[in-house]
């Protein structure tokens, strides 16, 4: 049988996928399998493609391109080196690649392809990936939408009808759409989004703020040094991706300038919270556009049966948390996001084949992992409220940190406890570890880091970390998915149960939020203290303690009733927040 297969040609990169042993997997060649839609001609004078394209792509810009996809259908004509292409010529490069990788991988020859497209391509952008495919030598059997692919690789053999959101947040596009499964055929009801929309703008904001301390704090002076912004923007990009599994990234960046005859070394530590408030603009244009998309599909939030991210920047925890408020429901992003459109292309292909393919291969965890802290469930404070750490169904191996906070002035220590299950609260669930994590004398307020990392045999290890001396307790559960007997789970219940009745202290708590000092404290308060416990690890060390002092003193007056007091306090930190910018 002629082979088919699923390519998915991205903006930014490109996947080509096949069935193989029924399931639809990915085709890599010493690589992840996530090719860059690059093209370019290298100093010789040679074509060039894929991630060599892609690093010369600073040096050497006249003699490269990138994201073509945002010109196909066009008349554009792309200078690249000594002469000028169409759209389609650039794009059959990358569909070449693609199609000798498969035939290396697959040890045979391949000329025929399903390709995917944005449902918004026109008949003229449709057509022209088709032309590019027959400049490529490959016979496109069809062209299939990306959103229609995504839900293909989640619900192939799903029988009952069902409505699918799609939250597509690439590198540089961002589409929502809602379809219609049922039966395995899928119909887009409503297609929407923005195409000058993506990861690379949040790099640029971060590149941005590095650029304003290297000219501000560092005094370097050449704001226009090609060289300074491409490391800036890689740097850039890599504490983005930090800050998806950690609340905080340092960015270090050796001999980034020169100051008189003196070196410069960059090093900058980025919090998850500034960084989702550098984009917050950008992620309610994405919801604005996810509302469109549920009027013009005439669907409720309610008639959503499914939730599917797909695209590499969907991994910012910022994305799935917005959708969860809004649907009430958890999105799905255990089909690799960068893969999952490629995936489906390839299932897609594997029925024009004439294949049953079963559908996709996966490692997930069956169970969400969290912690115990102090917070609020339903809007009543507990010193129990489940924060999950990593999420059932997410893809394995996998790894989370988060930071929590002691709770008072020279806490001695924290209670660690493991706990599996879904319900808010901890205790709910089964406690699964307890560890006991000795401090060093620090103001409330002060953080810890958790990290849980989970692998394939369910071995999870687990590591707490004082965030400001660095010290650190280890430890590991060997058995993580073994499940429960309902003998045990009683056990465990009782035991907590026991322990719920003794431990009415904070003592030994700690907190992801200041939650607790929403107790009976006027909104606009808490939400001052909130902001500058985010602030608090960036802020000047003589700030800093001036913010500790103003904040025990809000606590005190709103305690004792002096709500007068508590403002006028209140208008001091303000004021320090403002000046700390
Ligand atoms: P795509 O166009 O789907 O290949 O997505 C590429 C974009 O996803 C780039 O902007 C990447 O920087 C971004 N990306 C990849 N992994 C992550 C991550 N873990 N967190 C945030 N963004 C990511």
């Amino acid at each position: 049988m002629e082979p088919i297969v699923g390519i998915d040609l991205g903006t930014t990169n490109s996947e080509v996928a096949y069935i193989i042993n029924e399931n639809a997997e990915v085709l890599t060649d010493r690589d992840n399998g996530i090719f860059p839609s690059c093209v370019g001609i290298d100093a010789r004078g040679g074509i060039i493609v894929g991630a060599e394209a892609r690093n010369q792509a600073v040096l050497a810009p006249e003699r490269t391109v990138m994201s073509v996809k945002r010109l196909m259908g066009t008349d554009t004509e792309i200078p690249m080196g000594e002469n000028r292409y169409r759209p389609q010529e650039i794009s059959a490069f990358i569909l070449k690649a693609l199609k000798a990788r498969a035939e290396k991988v697959l040890g045979r020859a391949v000329s025929k392809a399903v390709i995917t497209v944005p449902a918004y391509f026109t008949d003229a952008q449709r057509h022209a990936t088709r032309e590019a495919g027959r400049l490529a030598d490959l016979e496109v059997v069809r062209i299939i939408n990306e959103p229609t692919a995504a839900a293909l690789a989640y619900e192939s053999t799903q029988a009952e009808p069902r409505r699918i959101l799609i939250y597509d947040l690439g590198g540089g596009t961002f589409d929502v759409s809602i379809v219609k499964i049922e039966q395995g055929v899928v119909e887009v009801l409503a297609s929407t989004g923005d195409n000058h929309l993506g990861g690379d703008d949040f790099d640029q904001k971060i590149a941005d703020r590095l650029m304003e301390y290297c000219t501000g704090e560092l005094k370097l002076t050449d704001r226009d040094d090609p060289v300074l912004k491409a490391r800036l923007k890689r740097a850039a990009e890599g504490a983005k991706i930090e800050l998806s599994s950690a609340p905080y990234a340092r960015i270090e960046e050796d001999h980034i300038g020169k100051r008189g005859s003196k070196v410069v070394h960059l090093s900058y530590e980025l919090s998850r919270n500034d960084f989702e408030e550098m984009i917050e603009d950008d992620l309610a244009r994405t919801m604005e556009s996810v509302n469109k998309a549920l009027k013009d599909s005439e669907s409720l939030p309610s008639a959503i049966d499914k939730i599917i991210l797909v695209g590499g920047s969907t991994r910012i925890p910022r994305i799935s948390e917005m959708l969860e408020e809004k649907f009430q429901r958890m999105p799905h992003g255990e089909i690799d996001p960068d893969l999952c459109v490629a995936l489906g292309a390839a299932i897609q292909a594997g029925r024009e084949m004439g294949l049953d393919s079963s559908g996709i291969l996966l490692d997930i965890t069956p169970y969400t992992f969290g912690t115990s802290a102090l917070g609020e469930v339903n809007g009543v404070p507990t010193h129990h409220q489940f924060v999950p750490l990593i999420r059932r169904n997410t893809k394995l191996p996998t790894a989370r940190t988060e930071a929590f906070y002691t709770v008072y002035d020279d806490q001695e220590a924290v209670e660690i406890n493991v706990y599996q299950g879904e319900e808010p609260i901890a205790l709910d669930n089964v406690r699964i570890g307890n560890y006991r994590f000795e401090l060093t004398k620090a103001p409330q307020g002060s953080i810890i880091l958790l990290n849980y990392d989970l692998d394939l045999n369910g071995i999870l290890k687990i590591q707490a970390v004082e965030k400001k001396t660095g010290r650190k307790i280890n430890a590991v559960i060997e058995n993580a998915f073994s499940e429960f007997s309902e003998e045990a789970f009683s056990e465990s219940k009782e035991r907590i149960a026991a322990l719920w009745a003794e431990d009415e202290e904070p003592a030994a708590g700690f907190s992801e939020e200041i939650e607790a000092d929403k107790l009976n404290m006027p909104e606009d308060i808490a939400e001052t203290l909130n902001l500058a416990k985010s602030k608090l690890d960036g802020a000047p060390e003589e700030d800093r303690d001036e913010m500790i002092n103003l904040m025990e003193d809000i606590r005190d007056s709103v305690q004792s009733g002096n709500l007068e007091e508590a403002k006028r306090q209140q208008a001091e930190l303000d004021d320090i927040l403002f000046y700390i910018g």
